[in-house]
């Protein structure tokens, strides 16, 4: 990212500064952070299930996971699991600044507050006093559909978006509150890019990108797609969620696979697959649909190629480090192009998987 320079008369690079988040640091160089956020319920019962989701998703490469928190139930259930996770916990804070207090009684890394709804600024004070004091970080996530009042009726969307977060950084600014990062989501493209490109140019402070309400899977991986790629691609950007009406698991496959592709993410498996025809010999779907969530836990830069017949099965096997085909006459596994097993179509997930554990 360093090697990007913005147009004529921005800042010569969109470096960031590092905010610690939990665990994590966020801007500053920092890797690109894939997070989601919880669509479950939230009760008293569900601390130890939610927990031991998180620990899934991080396998997956999730590095953040954020919770509504509606009342003082769900502040409490969120501080568990706080507690608990070894992955950092964020609070989204909406209307009411005191769920935003009692939630950093517990080990909360972020609290998220929207400068559209929560209201007098003497209770973002008190928030930020109480991050201050606990060593919170804190996202002022503006959001085009739940813009403060006076900014409502703004005919240029990106540019409110930006006066939206520039009022509520004066109000922590003023405080001396520097663990800050900064979110300005739109439903559509155009304006999500451009109040991103904006801001980079003006601040140093780290940017969470997102399309907010991206709408369903497919939909919203395009959309998604089309507004966060060039702006990773630019360099800005230092955390994202894909809002997707589908699971917290596809959010984290579709974050990850868009770093890749942004050239945010040069680790893991690079997956090559084809997308079947009617010549294929290898249930290539069914397969990838198996070992793609273990593929995404791979750290080590491998390519690896799922093929269903001869057409160009052999072919991408000479440029990947691990190959599976089929052939019409069996399913082949090959390393880096030489042919090394002949599998029956039952044993393919277990053979490939050994196969690739000799590649770690
Ligand atoms: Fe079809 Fe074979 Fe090409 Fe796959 S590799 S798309 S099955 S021709």
């Amino acid at each position: 990212r360093e090697h990007f320079v913005p147009p004529e008369g921005g800042r010569e690079v969109y470096t960031t500064k590092a905010v610690p988040v939990g665990s994590l640091v966020i801007g500053g160089g920092a890797p690109l952070v894939v997070q989601t956020m919880w669509k479950g319920p939230l009760t008293p019962e569900t601390v130890s299930t939610i927990v031991e989701e998180l620990e899934r998703l991080s396998k997956m490469g999730c590095g953040l996971m954020r919770f509504a928190v509606p009342d003082m139930t769900a502040a409490e259930v969120v501080g568990r699991i706080a507690e608990r996770s070894l992955m950092p916990v964020v609070a989204d804070i909406h209307f009411d600044w005191r769920l935003a207090l009692r939630v950093m009684d517990f080990p909360v890394a972020k609290v998220r507050i929207n400068p559209g709804n929560i209201g007098a600024r003497w209770k973002v004070e008190e928030v930020v006093r109480k991050a201050e004091e606990k060593g919170v970080a804190i996202r002022v996530g503006v959001n085009s559909g739940s813009l403060p009042k006076h900014l409502r009726h703004d005919p240029d969307v990106a540019a409110a978006l930006v006066k939206a977060a520039e009022e509520e950084l004066e109000i922590l600014g003023s405080l001396g509150f520097e663990r800050v990062i900064v979110s300005l989501k739109a439903s559509d493209i155009e304006t999500t890019v451009r109040a991103n490109r904006v801001f980079a140019q003006r601040y140093e402070i780290p940017l969470h990108l997102g399309v907010t309400e991206a709408g369903p899977l497919i939909p919203g991986i395009v959309k998604s797609t089309a507004a966060l790629v060039p702006l990773l691609s630019e360099g800005i950007g230092d955390t994202i969620r894909v809002s997707l009406s589908d699971s917290c698991e596809k959010e984290v496959l579709v974050g990850m696979e868009i770093a890749r592709a942004s050239g945010r993410r040069n680790t893991g498996v690079n997956l090559v697959s084809c997308p079947r025809c009617s010549r294929y010999s290898f249930d290539v779907m069914g397969f990838i649909e198996r070992v793609y969530p273990y593929l995404l836990s791979i750290e080590r830069p491998i390519t690896v190629a799922v093929m269903g017949c001869v057409v160009n099965g052999p072919g991408e096997a000479r440029y990947a480090d691990l190959a599976i085909t089929g052939t019409g006459r069996g399913i082949f596994l090959y390393r880096k192009g030489e042919k090394i097993r002949e599998v029956a179509p039952d044993e393919a997930v277990d053979a490939f998987l050994e196969e690739i554990q000799h590649l770690l």
